[in-house]
This record gives structure tokens, sequence and C-alpha cells, in this order.
């Protein structure tokens, strides 16, 4: 087994990968910033390095500080958690050069899916269901551009092939606007992401999020652990998640899930890894794969009993995966609130001294959080302070668990986003399951008139 690694992160996750090094005897370091002295993983880790000011680009993107952390205290990998430099391929690559193992897939992988072009053309050949569209960089004939959303049918989406977290893309209705659309996409981009490739795909109108958990080992072994509906979302940030998605028939995931297993081993993939797709109409559509931890895999790993961060340690370690897909079974129903220190109805954030807390408890509700009485949250890092999971037998019984948690839960001196989440757990369509991703934003809208 690995015998030291270097958490690379903060909050929540960094507890959550510190509570998996210990389960399996790994001596853990923390890194942190300068205003994260007090986080709950740093007091619990063997050792702890300062490695910068509050500021992320001083600390938690600072990658010369982190891979010294490594050195200093002798440390044999890094785990980069999400978020931050979880998928920076120069990052890996350095991370490795420096003679150290790179809890993720290889910097090669990373560098290809962070390319939505070439993560886009090397899902297809791998047979893996995309959405219609360009497949390429559009260049710059406009004759040609008109002439090919036309043949996918407005409305199209045009997107940065280097985007992410939600920016970059442009709804285009009509060719009178599609031309303006692509060149100030292709402007933005090249600010953005110094990156100005941009492509077209249809826009599917009313689509879920529904995403495909994978393992792979560096052996070639490849297992699909379901999948998760993502699909309340405000500002495409996720709010609540939930595994199995609703209505997905256990032929229609392991349809999916054997072509995302699939595909893991024609491209190569090593470690934890997560396909997200648009669901419409009964059929998926493969927008990008994320190739780290997501903050939602504990509804995953409720319904599994598969431990995600366990097993991407042992596979950074060149183990074999333990698991052969007959061996993973669905049980029951799990849900998570992510919570946020936020005004419920403004969403400002709001950090601050937690002057109170009591965490739920009973059957079947799991926490994963980092606060704790009198912790201060820093305002330099996002909002999300912890997530609330359920699992129950079935879909019913993991929302009803959800509400007494949430009733329970008590978190004083701050704001969070608990009263929306309690609404949204007694909302009628939530309830009913498979609402799509403009559900809670058209809601929110609603309440505001
Ligand atoms: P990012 O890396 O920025 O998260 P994604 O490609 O994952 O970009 O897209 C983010 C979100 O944009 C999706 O979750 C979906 O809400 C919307 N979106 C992207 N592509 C399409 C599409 N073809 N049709 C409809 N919505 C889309």
């Amino acid at each position: 087994m690995l015998d030291k690694i270097v958490i690379a992160n903060r909050g929540e996750i960094a507890l959550r990968i510190l509570r998996a090094c210990k389960e399996l005897g790994i001596k853990t370091v923390a890194i942190h910033s300068t205003a994260d002295r007090d986080l709950k993983h740093v007091r619990l880790a063997d050792e702890s390095v300062c490695i910068g000011g509050a500021s992320a680009m001083d600390s938690y993107l600072n990658i010369p500080a982190i891979i010294s952390a490594a050195e200093v205290t002798d440390a044999v990998a890094i785990h980069p958690g999400y978020g931050f430099l979880a998928e920076n391929a120069d990052f890996a690559e350095q991370v490795e050069k420096s003679g150290f193992v790179f809890i993720g897939p290889k910097p090669s992988t990373i560098r290809m899916m962070g390319d939505k072009i070439s993560a886009i053309k090397s899902m297809k050949d791998a047979g893996v269901p995309c959405v219609p569209g360009s497949g390429g960089d559009l260049g710059d004939d406009a004759n040609k551009n008109i002439e090919m959303a036309n043949k996918i049918g407005y409305p199209v989406i045009i997107k940065a092939a280097g985007g992410g977290g939600g920016r970059g893309m442009r709804v285009v209705h009509s060719d009178a606007t599609l031309i303006n659309a692509i060149s100030v996409t292709k402007t933005e981009a090249g600010n953005f992401f110094g990156n100005s490739e941009v492509y077209m795909e249809k826009y599917l109108e009313n689509p879920r999020h529904i995403e495909v958990q994978v393992l792979a080992d560096e052996h070639g072994n490849s297992i699909h652990l379901g999948e998760r509906d993502c699909s309340m979302q405000r500002r495409h940030q996720k709010v609540i998640e939930e595994s199995p998605a609703p209505g997905i028939s256990p032929e229609q995931r392991e349809k999916i899930g054997t072509i995302c297993a699939e595909a893991c081993k024609r491209i190569g993939y090593r470690g934890a890894g997560t396909f997200e797709f648009l669901y419409e109409k009964g059929e998926f559509y493969f927008i990008e794969m994320n190739t780290r931890v997501q903050v939602e895999h504990p509804v995953t790993e409720m319904v599994t009993g598969i431990d995600i961060i366990k097993e991407q340690l042992k596979i950074a370690a060149g183990k074999q995966l333990k698991y052969k897909q007959r061996d993973v079974k669905v049980n029951g129903h799990a849900i998570e609130c992510r919570v946020n220190a936020e005004d419920p109805a403004t969403f400002i954030p709001w950090p601050g001294k937690i002057t109170q807390y009591h965490a739920p408890g009973g059957p079947g509700i799991r926490v994963d959080s980092h606060i704790y009485n009198g912790y201060t949250i820093p305002s330099y890092y996002d909002s999300m302070i912890g997530k609330v999971i359920t699992h129950g037998g079935n879909r019913l019984e993991a929302i009803a668990r959800m509400r007494n948690a949430l009733d329970e839960i008590v978190i004083e001196g701050i704001r969070t986003n608990i009263p929306l989440q309690k609404e949204l757990i007694d909302d009628a369509a939530f309830i009913s399951g498979g609402t799509n991703i403009h559900y809670l934003e058209d809601k929110l809208e609603r309440k505001a008139k």
C-alpha cells in the first residue's frame, strides 16, 4: 500500500480522504493555506504543512509549494480531491515527474478529457453515444456553419473546447444570430481558456443530467457503479443528487454502464471517473468526462457499498480491482443534499463563525462535513460546507430520512441553504422524480414573481 500521501485539498473532501487513509493505514500530510489552520483534517492528519497564503493561487493552486510539501514530508503520492488542481494535466505531470504517484488518471488522459473536442472524438471512437454535432472545431466559413446548424437542427449550442464550470457556451435559435454567436464565443474562449476552438452541438431542450461512475485499474480491469441523477441544479451547480436515477431500468443501467466501462478499457483509463450525460426521451448523450472523484460520490457508495476513495488509493498503489461487474449491486436508494454557507433566497455566500452545530443522526444518515462548533468558515473558498446523505430501502424512504435529517441539523451563526433544501425535499415534482435540469431555476423564478 502507499505509505504516506499528501492531501492536496481542503474542507469536506480533504477530511473524506483522510478518513479513507486512516482505514487503510496510510499516513497523511495535510497541506493548507494560512486561512485554513483550523480545518478539521489538518488537526487529524499525521503531519501538516502550511503552503501559502489564503488566496487559492498562493496555496491550493500553487504547484511548486504542493510538490515541495510532498518532498519535505517524504510522502509517496498526492491526492488532488476535486476542484483546484484535480483536473490539471500539467499538475499531474509535474507530480509524476517529481517522482510521486498522482492519485488519478494518467496526465495524457486528463489532457484529452480537458479538451472537449478531443474528449468527444475519443468517446465516439469508443462507442459512447454523443450529442449530434460538429465533432470538431468550427472554421470561419459562414456558409458551412449555417449549413451545419440547419443539418443538426435549431436550437444548437456553441461550446468552447476548453470550457468548464458552465462557462463558454451560447445557445442559438436561428441563422440570424449564428455567425455572431460563433465569433463571440471564440473570442471569449480565447480570453478565458486560452483556446479559441469552439464546436457546435444540438441543444437539448429539457434533458436530465445523468452520470455514470466508473473504476478502472492499470491492469485493464474496469467496472461501472451505476448512475446518479444530478438534474437539480442552479447555474450549472448541482444542489441535490441521487442514485439510482428515477425511471432508469436495470437494462438501461447495464447498457450505458457497460459502454462506459468498455470505453475505459479502450482509452486506458485509470482510477475513478465519471461519464456525464444529458438524458432526453430515453437516450443518453455524452457531454464530458470528469477524471476525478465527484462531490456526489457518496450516493453511489451508499447504494453499492463500495468505498470509492479507498478504491482510488488502492488503484494508485497498483492493485487490481477486487470487484468484478457481477459483484456490483444497487441496493435501495440514496440522496445527497449539498449544504452551502449562503443565503437560501439570494444565494449570497455567508462565511463566518459557526456558533452552534448539531449533526443529524439515525438509520441511513451520513454527514460528510468538516464543520464543528466554533469553526469559522473563511471567505476565500467555495461556499459548500458539507453534504447530508441518506440511504433507504427505496426512494421514498431515502426522502423521508432526508426530511428528518434536515429537520434535525442545526447550524447557527451563519446562513445556509438548508431552508431551500427542505423545500425541495417536499416539492411534489421532486418527490415524483425525474425532473429536468431547468426545474430548479424555473421554480426559483416562479417564486421570485
Ligand atoms: P462544463 O464543463 O462547463 O460543466 P458541460 O459540457 O458539462 O460544460 O455542460 C454544462 C451544462 O451545460 C450541462 O450540464 C447542460 O446543463 C448544459 N449543456 C451543455 N451542452 C448541452 C447541450 N448540447 N444541450 C443542452 N444543454 C447543454
